[in-house]
């Protein structure tokens, strides 16, 4: 009796996890592109999503918008993740300065039309480095395309040697804004790892952090709580169990929740 009592007691534990892991928010994430032979993600956002918790769904590059669709119809938000530059030339019109970083055509495709798809419908952003400077691309932004050479009087190195779950450089934090709420705080170290930022705003945008040299580390689309980005890399602290920047994903999944049941 008391072994059958143990194994109902063990189903219904079992029966619970899976429906409280089946009424998570569904967060997609897209991927890189290694050489055009595979499709991946960085366990650290994967981690990070389920830290926050969300159920992580890594998104495969596709170039068919009707495939894309029938993705984004399965998730409830998107992480843009970091990566490789952006072409400047087709998609904010400048030549491609000598410092420029590599680029793959086939993955600015991808991510334009995804974060476009996803914006479209009302769906929660998080835009993460290369992310969060395609989102300011994709809305009609462009970018410094290279800080080291472009910034006159930079004293910041944003391409830190240190490990990812490591802050080497402060932001400032505008009050009020998504950042702000998020992890509740006006000034913190964040690790860096990119060359590029942003440098005119897309239309609709607002720039909400900013290192001391005054390159943009985070932005936001005025009036929604559903899009935003930032320079740094929180997933490097949340999926070390480093609660700094926690809220980020947190929120992320939060608003998933909303997008998900304002669909049914
Ligand atoms: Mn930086």
């Amino acid at each position: 009796m008391k072994r059958l009592s143990t194994l109902v007691t063990l189903l219904l534990v079992a029966i619970l996890a899976i429906a409280q892991n089946s009424t998570k928010p569904v967060i997609g994430i897209s991927s890189n592109w290694g050489e055009g032979t595979s499709t991946s993600v960085s366990l650290t956002y994967v981690q990070s999503v389920i830290r926050a918790g969300g159920v992580p769904m890594v998104i495969p590059l596709t170039q068919d918008p009707e495939l894309l669709a029938a993705m984004l119809e399965r998730v409830d938000a998107v992480i843009m993740t970091g990566g490789e530059d952006i072409d400047p030339l087709k998609w904010y019109g400048e030549e491609p300065l000598p410092a420029m970083g590599s680029i793959v055509p086939d993955r600015d495709e991808f991510d334009i039309l995804l974060i476009k798809m996803a914006v479209e419908k009302n769906m929660p952003v998080l835009g993460i480095c290369r992310g969060h400077q395609l989102m300011n691309v994709a809305f009609g932004g462009t970018l410094i395309q290279d800080i080291p050479s472009q910034v006159k009087g930079s004293k910041v190195k944003h391409s830190q040697r240190a490990t990812s779950s490591y802050g080497t450089h402060t932001i400032n934090i505008e009050k009020g804004s998504l950042l702000n709420k998020q992890i509740g705080l006006e000034k913190v170290a964040v690790n860096s790892f990119h060359h590029q930022a942003v440098k005119d705003l897309a239309p609709g945008f607002k720039a909400t952090a900013f290192a001391v040299d005054g390159v943009v580390e985070a932005i936001e689309k005025i009036g929604s709580n559903r899009v935003f980005g930032v320079q740094f890399h929180p997933e490097g602290f949340t999926s070390k169990g480093i609660d700094t920047f926690i809220g980020v994903f947190q929120h992320l999944v939060k608003e998933a929740g909303a997008y998900r049941d304002a669909k049914k």
